[in-house]
């Protein structure tokens, strides 16, 4: 069977050349993980920051692995975090089509070009069985190796079953060079001849993503540590077929501890189970940003960036090489950052949902103004709202208060006094009820505190309240304020 090298010539030719150009290349698992998510991130600020174009790549050739609904995942969470593709498959694009299984005859042609190269070999053993190497093949051993072309050919046209695997040469070191790791290099004789397609004419990860960076004109390719040890295979391929080599960049880990990496499986979020636990997409993106990545110079100090800021700002040189800890309290201090930089309105948005699952009827923007300074997290906001919906049970030591030189009976004085003031208020607005309460302290000769406390206590039922006695009061409105304020009196009867 003779190659079309005119085939070749156009995938060639179709190459977009002269812009940085960078990819995400999820695999679709189903949800994002957090190293995931910063992989994306640094891929696509360096895109941005260099006014290159950005692609997302859906790497999904272990079909034994695909998850129902995973794509979707991926998109909901690009989208959400403002990390725009350029090409991918939903959007299109000049190296169409995105998705891997949909690319399937590409790399068989690449994969035989290789093997007419002398780069790679029909192996027709039976322990090629499982398609991935294990690991311990011996070349040595590997008859198929040894195989002429012609032979080889004849055996695949009689229909007999093969892979195709990468031949390694036997002696020698391969060097390739990473812009955080620096050079590396390895002996060849370490090195599997790896499987590049498997049995079901299914690339390997290994050989597709490397067909897919050259084809697609990836000049930058960003990726997990874990890739660190396969990089010397895909230089040899890249060598094999002639191609440039991109700028290798690959992130080191994100942990869960010293000696661990963070994983879903071990229970570790993803970024839907931090979303779920009350974080902002915001605080998570500009705190994973931190995660392997310093500014330098001016901004060196700078702690909260927006996602243009980043942009602006990223540099491969900023990149660590060091494994990086994933601080659960960095991240809530974040998050409790950026909730108070929200506008009151986009802050309320944000804080209806929780504040609804505690309290039914009550004005959302009233109870959110009391939050904004005091959540860290908008899934604290239910527990800290919930005495609006029903009075706690309480007792009445919440009434003693040595700061405001309050107890039971100086409460009980308080109460029988504002119970009636605030009946005859003429209006129940912030000002009115403010007003009535210092004025009454005035007129009874007790520190405001000395007023509020109980009245405070009674109204809320709990020492810890976002707000103050005016604030609570206003929201409860006036006849629950009282029937709030008459039971803390008889409490205290
Ligand atoms: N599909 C690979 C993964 O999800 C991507 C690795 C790469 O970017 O080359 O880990």
């Amino acid at each position: 069977m003779s190659l079309d090298i005119k085939y070749f010539e156009e995938m060639e030719a179709k190459i977009p050349r002269g812009k940085v150009r960078t990819r995400f290349a999820p695999s679709p698992t189903g949800y994002m993980h957090v190293g995931n998510l910063r992989t994306a991130l640094y891929t696509w600020l360096i895109a941005r920051n260099a006014g290159g174009t950005f692609i997302l790549r859906i790497e999904d050739t272990d079909q034994g692995r695909l998850v129902e609904g995973a794509t979707d995942v991926i998109y909901k969470t690009l989208a959400e975090c403002h990390l725009d593709h350029d090409e991918g498959p939903d959007v299109g694009g000049p190296v169409a089509p995105y998705i891997q299984s949909q690319r399937r005859d590409t790399y068989g042609k690449y994969a035989r070009l290789l093997v007419e190269k002398g780069h790679a070999y029909y192996c027709f053993c039976e322990k090629a069985e499982s398609g991935e190497d294990s690991g311990d093949f011996d070349r040595a051993d590997d008859p198929c190796r040894a195989l002429s072309l012609a032979e080889a050919q004849a055996r695949v046209d009689a229909g007999e079953p093969y892979v195709i695997r990468q031949r390694i040469p036997k002696e020698g070191t391969t060097t390739f060079h990473d812009a955080i790791f620096g050079d590396i290099t390895v002996e060849n004789k370490t090195l599997d001849d790896q499987v590049l397609i498997k049995r079901d004419g299914m690339p390997t990860y290994n050989f597709a993503n490397v067909i897919d960076d050259h084809l697609m004109g990836i000049t930058h390719v960003v990726r997990g540590s874990e890739y660190l040890s396969s990089a010397p295979k895909y230089n040899l391929l890249y060598e094999g077929f002639g191609w440039d080599i991109p700028t290798y960049v690959h992130c080191s880990p994100v942990m869960r501890d010293a000696q661990n990496k963070m994983s879903k499986r071990h229970g570790d979020p993803s970024y839907e189970d931090l979303k779920d636990q009350g974080f902002l997409t915001g605080a998570i993106l500009n705190y994973v940003a931190l995660l392997g990545w310093s500014p330098r110079g001016d901004i060196a100090e700078q702690e909260v960036f927006s996602l243009d800021e980043l942009a602006r700002a990223f540099d491969l040189a900023g990149m660590s090489k060091s494994p990086a800890i994933f601080d659960i309290e960095k991240l809530t201090h974040f998050n409790a950052l950026y909730l108070r930089a929200m506008s009151p309105e986009a802050f309320a948005r944000a804080a209806e949902p929780y504040i609804r699952q505690a309290v039914k009827d009550l004005s959302v923007e009233e109870i959110a103004a009391l939050l904004q300074a005091r959540c860290e997290k908008l899934t604290d906001i239910p527990e800290k709202v919930a005495f609006f919906q029903a009075l706690p049970e309480y007792g009445v030591d919440l009434f003693t208060n040595k700061k405001s030189k309050t107890n039971p009976e100086v409460s009980r004085a308080m109460l029988e006094a504002a119970i009636p003031m605030l009946e005859g208020l003429s209006g129940w607005t912030q000002e009115a009820i403010h007003d009535g309460l210092t004025a009454l302290a005035e007129k009874l000769e007790v520190k405001n505190a000395t007023l509020m406390w109980p009245v405070r206590i009674a109204a809320a039922g709990q020492a810890v309240t976002p707000g103050g006695a005016v604030e609570i009061c206003r929201i409860l409105g006036r006849d629950e304020t009282l029937r709030r304020l008459r039971l803390g009196l008889e409490k205290l009867a």
